[in-house]
C-alpha cells in the first residue's frame, strides 16, 4: 500500500486516506448522503460514491471530515474543498479540490502558490484570488 499521498483533516488532524484513496462525507443540496471518494494523486480526476448517489454535472456539494463533521469548504476559495496533504520530503501543503461535480480542478498551495493543476487554472485562480 503506498502510502505516498497522506491527507488529513485541516481541522481535527484526523487520517482521510484509507487504502490509497481519500475519503470525504459529502452531501448533496437535497440532504442525501454518502461517502465521497478521491483519487489521491493531485491532477488525477475521478470519483465515486459509496453507497452510489448518481450527481449532476455542475453541481456543489458539501464535503465534510467523516471523524469532527465540520465542513471542509476552503474559507479563501468557496467552491473547494481544503486538505491537508503531507508529502514525503515531511512538508505539508493544503490542496484545494474543486467540490463542483464534473469541474476538473485540483490546486496544490502552498505560500508561493506555485503548483497549479487542471485546465484554466490560472483563469480560476485569479477570479478566487
Ligand atoms: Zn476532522
Amino acid at each position: 500500500m503506498s502510502e505516498k499521498y497522506k491527507y488529513t483533516c485541516p481541522k481535527c488532524s484526523a487520517g482521510l486516506s484509507q487504502a490509497g484513496e481519500v475519503m470525504l462525507t459529502m452531501t448533496r443540496t437535497t440532504g442525501e448522503k454518502t461517502n465521497l471518494i478521491l483519487h489521491p494523486q493531485p491532477g488525477v480526476y475521478g470519483y465515486y460514491c459509496n453507497p452510489p448517489l448518481a450527481l449532476d454535472d455542475g453541481e456543489l456539494v458539501e464535503c465534510y471530515c467523516p471523524y469532527c463533521w465540520e465542513n471542509l469548504g476552503s474559507e479563501n476559495f468557496p467552491n473547494f474543498v481544503s486538505l491537508k496533504l503531507h508529502k514525503l520530503d515531511g512538508s505539508n501543503v493544503k490542496v484545494l479540490f474543486s467540490r463542483l461535480v464534473g469541474q476538473h480542478k485540483t490546486f496544490i498551495v502552498n505560500e508561493e502558490f506555485t503548483e497549479k493543476y487542471g485546465e484554466g487554472s490560472k483563469k480560476i485562480l485569479s477570479a478566487v484570488s
